[in-house]
């Protein structure tokens, strides 16, 4: 067995232990494998392993990779999505964890109409309120979901957030629970069906699936250690190493 292989086994068998603890069945989970940096080889381990659904989190990088894998893979974009990069991403990625303004909604339902498409996202939350400034505040979320909705092209199907740094799991939880229970608050308000909890990553995933993830960001803990994406990467996508 290839060490991916032997590391995609740990996680699933993690993921399945944390659901039992929680009541939860694992089906209620999907793993995203993160493959962004990781060359197609590597990818295509994960794949030969059983795993279908990757993460990426810039379109050039996708772009490339995307056609040396099997044409079985999905494909989720996680990164920050700039504007002028909408059109390039839509018809590569069946789901958008990292919507993280009005603004770029719109420009996402505009370009699907002119494309024909209908894309899936999940809005980008930041629960911290404090630090990174990607995301919606949740009363910013609140104030302009109106106008989200509004959006016919787009079909918003939860709610995603990462966390501050923490040097333990256990520092995630409340973020985890503040992202669930601005779901529930959402829902209620809007009438709305929010089925997607997007949360979680290589350090801090059994904990989110214990506090309601639907979708876990999984990447070093598959396909190991990143080379930091800011020694190459001046636009500063989020980087976790
Ligand atoms: C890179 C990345 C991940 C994966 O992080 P790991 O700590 O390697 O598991 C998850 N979510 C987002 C948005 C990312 O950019």
């Amino acid at each position: 067995m290839t060490e991916i292989a032997a590391n995609l086994e740990r996680v699933r068998a993690q993921t399945a232990e944390a659901a039992k603890k929680s009541g939860r069945s694992s089906d209620e989970i999907e793993l995203v494998a993160i493959s962004k940096t990781h060359e197609a080889e590597k990818v295509r381990a994960a794949f030969d392993a059983g795993q279908q659904l990757f993460g990426e989190s810039r379109v050039q990088e996708a772009r490339a990779k995307i056609p040396l894998l099997p044409s079985a893979a999905r494909w989720h974009f996680v990164g920050r999505l700039q504007k002028n990069k909408v059109r390039h991403a839509l018809p590569l990625f069946e789901l958008f964890h990292s919507v993280d303004s009005l603004e770029l909604a719109q420009q996402m339902n505009r370009i699907a109409v002119e494309e024909g498409s209908r894309p899936r996202i999940l809005l980008e939350v930041n629960v911290a309120g404090e630090g990174s400034k990607i995301g919606f505040a949740p009363d910013v979320l609140s104030a302009e979901m109106e106008a989200l909705l509004d959006l016919p092209r787009l079909t918003i199907e939860g709610l995603m957030t990462i966390p501050p740094l923490a040097p333990e799991a256990e520092a995630s939880r409340r973020y985890f629970i503040a992202l669930r229970e601005l779901r529930e608050q959402l829902a209620a308000e809007f009438q709305m069906q929010l089925p997607q909890l997007s949360m979680g990553m290589s350090d801090d995933f059994v904990v989110a699936i214990e506090e309601g993830a639907t979708l876990v960001r999984v990447g070093t803990a598959i396909f190991g250690k990143r080379t930091p994406l800011r020694l190459r990467n001046p636009a500063g996508d989020f980087d976790a190493t």
